[in-house]
């Protein structure tokens, strides 16, 4: 992967600068949006986002009839229309940033069609490298090395997830505001990188939340249950299909109270907080897939969507050669 000449000045900022510029490509409404040019400054980042993060990406366009559709890495994203009072219209998407996604610059291409007309853009995508932790867990051997008969289950189990979050729904369901599902202690170790009994494994695709056994554990945001499961390594679990590519999933519980094909409601109670599957004591784990990209779910609270309008005054950061909302035309 080449080196975008933007780097030095990512690797020159610290983590409170990335924040800042996180929120500004994240949060600047489209007025702002559409004044800014990227000039001659051709090989900077239209937007940036760490490992494992979503990046709020804004298509400003008169075009109320219009079809967007983004393409990331080979992956669909897709685009709603979303226009706050005042504002000029456009068109909004949710890019998830896998936590395993390469570092660098890499193209988001967007095609807007209106009826026989269409045209496209390009987006740069600067992907910044997150420092996970390394997790050391010592668990029973027959937890974690799988005989012959466990081997075929976990892959059966991952062939039937996969399927049942092949096709992106193409209604947006959710709604501004996002629900913690259960308020308790987080481990803070999503994306971790996890040694087992001396084996490298998997990196840590969501995050824990510890809470006693029984604890309600409420859906994020409206959405469509879409599985219910009881697998060997996630035990009972729960996955809703929020529309448009975006899903989350609720494992280790040891109750689920509703069925396949439930429409359910932000805040709504899905199951309870168990130890199912390989757990080493009652928790939740809570992960998000956004057009296919395991993504932090806490990164979900942060979006700049509230059901309270928010304030316009965002100030853009200092620093050339950060985020920007404007598409190469
Ligand atoms: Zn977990």
């Amino acid at each position: 992967m080449k080196e975008p000449r933007v780097s030095s000045v990512w690797q020159r900022a610290g983590a409170t600068i990335f924040m800042a510029m996180f929120l500004w490509a994240g949060g600047i409404p489209f007025s702002a949006c559409a004044g800014i040019q990227s000039g001659s400054q051709t090989s900077e980042a239209h937007y940036s986002g760490k490992q494992g993060q979503i990046i709020v990406i804004k298509v400003p366009t008169d075009e109320a009839s219009a079809h967007v559709q983004g393409k990331f890495l080979g992956r669909a994203v897709s685009f709603f229309q979303e226009t706050r009072p005042g504002e000029p219209k456009g068109f909004v998407g949710l890019l998830g940033i896998d936590m395993q996604e390469e570092p660098g610059t890499h193209e988001l291409a967007i095609q807007i069609t209106d009826g026989e007309h269409g045209r496209s853009l390009s987006y740069r995508v600067l992907v910044l490298k997150e420092q996970f932790r390394v997790e050391h867990l010592k668990l029973p051997r027959d937890k974690v090395d799988l005989d012959p008969q466990g081997l075929a289950r976990w892959k059966g189990e991952q062939e039937q997830v996969k399927a049942a979050l092949a096709a992106d729904s193409p209604m947006k369901l959710w709604q501004p505001s996002f629900v913690e599902p259960v308020s308790g202690k987080r481990t803070g170790i999503f994306g971790s990188v996890r040694i087992m009994n001396g084996q490298a494994r998997n990196p840590h695709n969501g995050e824990d939340i510890g809470a006693p056994l029984g604890t309600d554990v409420a859906a994020t945001n409206d959405g469509i249950v879409r599985l219910t499961v009881d697998h060997i390594f996630s035990g009972k679990g729960v996955f809703l299909d929020h529309g448009l590519g975006f899903y989350s999933m609720y494992f280790h519980l040891s109750d689920v109270l509703v069925k396949e094909g439930d429409l359910v409601r932000a805040g709504q109670i899905v199951g309870k907080v168990g130890a199912t599957g390989r757990a080493t004591g009652p928790h939740l784990h809570w992960g998000v897939k956004l057009n296919g990209a395991r993504v932090n779910p806490y990164a979900l609270l942060d979006l700049p969507f509230k059901a309270e309008p928010q304030s316009p005054t965002v100030t853009p950061p200092a620093e050339p050669g950060s985020a920007a909302g404007a598409p190469a035309q």
